[in-house]
């Protein structure tokens, strides 16, 4: 399992408890690619083995009754959306290729983190996204507010909560949406109309949840980003809001032996 994968061993099948409701499961699925470039992002997918291993995280942590498999489907024109018609979660190659092009393209590696790395932590931070769209959707879970706020958070609380460089990988992510912001030269109505926030926004917004999840250890974030410390102080209320609300939202869907009541502490290893 790749390093920066998820934390707990799988002894969740010791701590099953039968459902009433049928039992179904995420899966991976790769569709066929359209041609050689999309082949070569399929190989390098399948090789890195870190799709696998998100996905059998998520059977991990959950347990999902639903009428049919959750399909994570990478491949295809569409995407990344959640289709609830087919229950399914899509993710084209091209996508993939123009994350990695977007980190190449701004030197990434100078970070520290790979454009390999960067590309899979963004296409983790995606998938979790999308997910949440879905359990949205499946079990008619509370929304207040925009759902592709909601989405967001849904995917840094995962990754901080339960991935050991899980604050890194958003990170990543959040630096994703800085990337694709520069593709606005003026904003039109569009952009105001959208029902995602504005990438600069998701961009502070997943800053400032990292931040606010180990203000000690990300302190470094709160200057380079330029939140003030009134607005800092909000980042820890904010992350404890959302960190608690999901996991609170989630807790009937959580495999018993994963299920955290204080909300914000890492599971041991
Ligand atoms: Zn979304």
């Amino acid at each position: 399992m790749h390093p920066r994968a998820v934390l707990f061993a799988t002894i969740c099948s010791l701590f099953f408890v039968p459902s009433a409701f049928a039992e179904n499961q995420a899966r991976l699925i790769y569709d066929m690619p359209a041609n050689k470039l999309e082949a070569g992002i399929e190989k390098e997918i399948r090789q890195s083995g870190e799709m696998e291993d998100v996905v059998a995280f998520i059977n991990d942590l959950f347990r999902l009754p639903m009428p049919k498999p959750l399909d994570f489907k990478l491949g295809g024109k569409e995407g990344p959306l959640y289709d609830d018609k087919s229950n399914e979660i899509l993710i084209p190659y091209t996508f993939i290729q123009e994350v990695r092009s977007r980190f190449r393209a701004a030197d990434y590696s100078e970070t520290g983190v790979s454009v390999e790395e960067a590309t899979m932590d963004a296409l983790t931070h995606t998938l979790f996204h999308e997910l949440a769209h879905a359990l949205i959707y499946i079990y008619k879970l509370p929304v207040l507010g925009k759902e592709e706020d909601a989405a967001d958070g849904l995917a840094s609380v995962l990754l901080i909560e339960f991935f050991e460089d899980g604050a890194e990988m958003a990170i990543s992510a959040a630096d994703l949406f800085d990337l694709e912001s520069d593709d606005i030269e003026s904003f039109e109505a569009e952009d105001f109309l959208d029902e995602h926030s504005l990438d600069l926004q998701r961009f502070y917004t997943t800053l400032c949840h990292v931040y606010g999840s180990d203000p000690a250890k990300y302190a470094y974030l709160r200057k380079e980003t330029g939140f003030s410390e009134d607005r800092a102080d909000l980042c820890i209320d904010e992350y404890e809001n959302i960190s608690r609300s999901w996991l609170f939202l989630l807790k009937p869907y959580m495999q018993q032996n994963k299920t955290n009541s204080a909300g914000t502490k890492k599971p041991q290893p």
